[in-house]
């Protein structure tokens, strides 16, 4: 199985400036149960992404997505795979000053629990870590913007083992007219948006 750590998570960060957490294996707040979780921040970086974080084995495995999800079935959205972040994650917004790893601002765009949906060729279950060494994960998500199936398919586009594609599966919350990440762009854990959070970020250091 993939190793699940965080030292690349932590070599990347200097926790005396960063203000993300450090990672001390706590359930993050927004957990409310034992439930496994998902997570989207959005994070406007030098380029604005979305990440995609899925809770395997204590840690977050993490990809960023440059286009964010897409509710319609026909859409391949690129998925950069990066390293494991901490489960505390899941609740950080805040603004990474730009000198630092992943400098700008990040929020918590939607979240909720999940369920691993894949199955091997017989139809028997696949737990997390086989189907993500398989190169396919399955994923119902009951988040407030993304519901349903989701594949993650790893592609190495372009020859890039870090590359996968995120693919919404075909059921009843398929929906191309839907485009969440245009009509829905505030954080569900504040109501703030990138912008608001941003600002208040300055006038609190000035
Ligand atoms: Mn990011």
């Amino acid at each position: 199985m993939p190793r699940s750590q965080l030292q690349t998570y932590r070599s990347r960060r200097d926790f005396r400036r960063s203000p993300e957490p450090q990672g001390q294996g706590d359930r993050p707040k927004l957990s409310k149960d034992r439930n496994p979780l998902f997570v989207v921040q959005k994070h406007q970086a030098s380029q604005l992404h979305y990440d995609l974080r899925i809770e395997v084995d204590g840690v977050l495995k993490s990809w960023a997505v440059p286009k964010g999800p897409s509710m319609n079935p026909k859409d391949k959205r690129l998925a950069v795979a990066v390293e494991d972040h901490p489960l505390e994650y899941a609740d950080f917004e805040g603004t990474i000053e730009e000198d630092q790893y992943g400098g700008g601002t990040v929020i918590v765009w939607d979240a909720g629990p999940y369920r691993n949906i894949k199955t091997d060729d017989d139809g028997k279950s696949m737990d997390m870590a086989e189907a993500l060494d398989s190169g396919t994960i399955e994923v119902w998500l009951e988040g407030r913007k993304l519901r349903g199936g989701f594949a993650l398919i790893h592609s190495k586009l372009g020859g890039k083992q870090e590359n996968w594609l995120l693919v919404k599966m075909k059921d009843d919350a398929a929906d191309a007219r839907r485009n969440p990440t245009s009509t829905q762009p505030r954080s569900v854990l504040s109501g703030k948006t990138i912008k608001q959070v941003t600002q208040e970020t300055r006038s609190a250091d000035g």
